[in-house]
Parts: C-alpha cells; structure tokens; sequence
C-alpha cells in the first residue's frame, strides 16, 4: 500500500447501534453515498449511512480528480479540505500507440480513495448524519410493493432499518442491485486494476496523469497518476460493449503496459509495489440498472455512472449523489408524492444521459486504438483541437464529437 494511500487520518467514530427507524436509509458510504447522506442531513433529515467497511477503507481506483469532480467537490462544500490532501496535477498525457503524446491542460489532482472516501464520510458525519459499520445490506423490506426499509447484517446480527426513502449507493458490486430487483444487467462494462508504487527516483519527473493506449492494451488503455510522496497509482483497464461478456487478462495486460510504455517500466523497475494489484469491476453509461422504484433510489455506479472510455466516476457518483438528495428535499418540499419524486430524479439523471451517450461512442478509441494516433497527431498541429480537449476534460465540449464522423473528417481536412 502506498505511503498516500496511508496518510495519517483519524479513525471514523461510528454508531455501534442502528437506529430502528429513520427518514433515509443510505446503503454504502462511497462518494455516491455520502454526497447524499450529507446532503439530506444538513437539511435536517435523519440519515443513517452505512457501509460494510470501516473507515477509513481502500477502493481501487485510479484515484483521479477530473473537473467534474472537482465541481461536485465545491458544491458539497469540501473542494479546499480536498485539496488540503491532493497532489494537484496540471495536465492529462495523452500518448498514441505510436508514441505520438499531447498535454492537455486541466483542473485534475490525485487522492488515494483511502483518503478521499474518509474526508466525504466525515463530512457526511459533520452535517449530522449517522454513520453505522460495517453493516452490510442483504435486503430490502416491502410492504404493499413499496421499499420501507432495509434487513441488514452487522456480526452476528440481523438488525432492520425502516426509513421513508432508501438510496442504494453500493457502486459496481452486482449483489445488492440484484437483491433490490434493479439490476436489468448483471455483467460489468469494464474491469480495472491498478497498483501503488513507491519510486523516489522518478522526483519530478512524472508529474502528469498520463493515459495510454496501445494494441495490446485493447480494449482499453494504460495509466500513470501521481499521488504525491513519490507514489504513483499505475493501472490497466478494459470496457467492453453493451452485452459483450467482461473477459480481459488485466495482468497480462498490466506486463503488456510495463513492456510497451517506457515510463511505465522505469516506474515499476526502479519501484516498490505497495500491496498487491488489486481489480475490480466498472458499471459505465447510465446503464444496467432501473434508477429506482417506490421508496428506493439508486445511485453512483450503482446505476452505471461511471464515463465509458475513461472509466472516471468519481465526479458523477457524487453528481448523482447530489441529484437524488435534491429531488428528496425539492420533492418533500414542493409536496410531490412518491412517483413523483422518483420522476424528478429521472428528469435530473436525463440531464446527464447525452453525456454518457458520447463517451460511449468514444469508447470506440479503447478498441481501435489507431484513433488515438490520429486524433494526437492532429493535436500536437491544433491549438483549438487541444483546446477542444481540454473543453472534453470539464466538460465544455463532448468527447464523441471529436470521434464523430464529421469529427474525423475536421481532423483529416485540416
Ligand atoms: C481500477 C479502477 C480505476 C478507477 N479510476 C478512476 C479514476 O481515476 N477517477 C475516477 O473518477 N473514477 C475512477 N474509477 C471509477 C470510480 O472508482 C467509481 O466510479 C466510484 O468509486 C463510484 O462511486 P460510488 O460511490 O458510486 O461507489 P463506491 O465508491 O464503490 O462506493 C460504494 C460503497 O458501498 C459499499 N457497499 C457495497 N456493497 C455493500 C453492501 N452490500 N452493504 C453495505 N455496503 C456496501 C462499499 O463498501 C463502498 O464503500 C475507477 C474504477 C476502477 C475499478
């Protein structure tokens, strides 16, 4: 494990018993979860937040902050203490398969979820909701075909919560979307692992988050972020299409990465690996899930809010977070019945579904990794392409449009 990854940080204090009965129940104390636990709580609601880890807990992933991200951070009101503990980056490196880089300039930093996931726990905490671990979630309870709460597990016991809204924000696990009777896909969209590596030698140096791609990456791409103190977060990851079954050697893809990109093997050559790789799975495109049904609400990559082709999620989990605490509140106050209140929270996750559609089209890069050739080369010759790019980054322009027909044709024209 890294040294980042192990920041000194105070154990979270939480409640040892659950409350019988409160006003929301959220399930998984991811950013998803905690977003909207805090959310509900500083407007006064009783929230019992529970996770089936203590904190603070490791999550794989490739622990970068993108912009949105970054927005969502400030929203919830905990960008500065955030940042307090990142390694702030400038840019994203883009390198082709044929060795064809762009820098593409960006609001990004690095924060091992070890740490990140503990500061939006204890925020969660601070706004007054009620932490409760490690209880995991087995079940809901329905009465008259509506979710009042949930049977959960802490040891050996078998304790239930009654609550008038249950958000589910378990992420890309596919057992509790199951018991829930959301899940309209149980396969993954993608798999990713990822290591940390202590290497002093690489001071300086390699201070860019930098993505990846190569034949024998497909379908997918390579990664270097920087955490700070010399630790780097290094991963592979794959996305595959709607359907298609999760099948990818991540560790003969992680030799593959070390073999074809150079600074990846003077990473892991003159470094030592901190724990193990470890891999988990992606839930991309809004997709796989029903968002809900009456007196539940999914949310995070529950629901599938994870960007196909980057695989980054942070920043939407807690946008979807946010939203489901929003139409709660906005629905209760506006006196908005149950279905209602579920519709609204559609209408904010539709905000949000074109987004997903282009990144999905982009994934195509992941697959034809000759694209990224292309669309690099053009970069390095194009300060409006690169500036596009970056647009892609936080989100001002879509990533699909650089991909699209007419998108190609602007590239080669030019
Ligand atoms: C290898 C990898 C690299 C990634 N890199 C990036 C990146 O660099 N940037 C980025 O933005 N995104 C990245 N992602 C995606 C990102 O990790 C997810 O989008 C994000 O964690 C989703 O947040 P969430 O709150 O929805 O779910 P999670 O963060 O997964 O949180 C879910 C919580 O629910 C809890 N839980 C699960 N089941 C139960 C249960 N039955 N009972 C109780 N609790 C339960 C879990 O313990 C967990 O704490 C990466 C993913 C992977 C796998």
């Amino acid at each position: 494990m890294s040294q980042s990854a192990t920041r000194p940080v105070s154990a979270t204090v939480s409640a040892l018993s659950l409350p019988a009965s409160c006003d929301v129940l959220v399930i998984g104390a991811g950013p998803s979860g905690s977003a909207c636990a805090a959310t509900l709580a500083a407007a006064g609601w009783s929230v019992c937040l529970v996770d089936q880890h203590d904190f603070p807990r490791e999550k794989v992933c490739g622990d970068g902050l993108i912009p949105d991200a970054h927005a969502a951070l400030r929203r919830l009101g905990v960008l500065d203490e955030v940042m307090a503990h990142a390694q702030h980056v400038s840019h994203v490196r883009c390198v082709a398969p044929r060795g064809g880089q762009v820098d593409v300039p960006g609001t990004l930093a690095v924060l091992p979820r070890r740490v990140l996931d503990h500061l939006l726990v204890q925020h969660a905490q601070r706004q007054g909701a009620q932490l409760v671990t490690p209880v995991k979630f087995d079940a809901v309870i329905e009465e008259n075909g509506r979710v009042v709460g949930a049977r959960l597990r802490q040891g050996e016991a078998r304790p239930e919560v009654r609550a008038r809204w249950v958000v589910l924000a378990t992420g890309a696990g596919v057992q509790p979307l199951v018991a829930t009777g959301l899940c309209t896909r149980r396969t993954p969209s993608g798999i990713a692992l990822r290591g940390y590596v202590h290497n002093p030698s690489l001071a300086g140096r390699q201070t860019t988050m930098d993505v990846v791609w190569d034949r024998a990456l497909r379908p997918g791409y390579g990664w270097i972020f920087p955490c700070g103190e010399d630790t780097y977060n290094i991963g592979v990851g794959a996305f595959f299409r709607q359907g298609q079954a999760a099948d990818a050697n991540l560790r003969q893809m992680f030799d593959d990465f070390t073999r074809v990109y150079a600074p990846a093997r003077a990473l892991m050559d003159g470094g030592t690996l901190q724990g193990d790789l470890k891999g988990a799975p992606l839930r991309c495109t809004l997709e796989g899930a029903a968002s809900g049904r009456p007196g539940l609400l999914a949310t995070g990559e529950t629901l599938g809010s994870t960007y196909d082709f980057t695989g980054e999620g942070i920043g939407k989990a807690l946008e979807t977070g946010l939203m489901a605490a929003d139409a709660l509140l906005s629905g209760a106050r506006d006196g908005l019945d149950e279905a209602a209140v579920r519709q609204r929270y559609d209408q904010h996750l539709a905000t949000l579904r074109p987004k997903f559609a282009l990144y999905e089209k982009a994934n195509s890069v992941n697959r034809h990794p000759w694209l990224a050739d292309l669309v690099i080369w053009r970069a390095q010759r194009s300060a409006s392409l690169r500036r596009r790019m970056s647009g892609v980054l936080d989100e001002t322009s879509n990533p699909g449009h650089l991909l699209s027909v007419r998108g190609m044709l602007r590239l080669l024209a030019r």
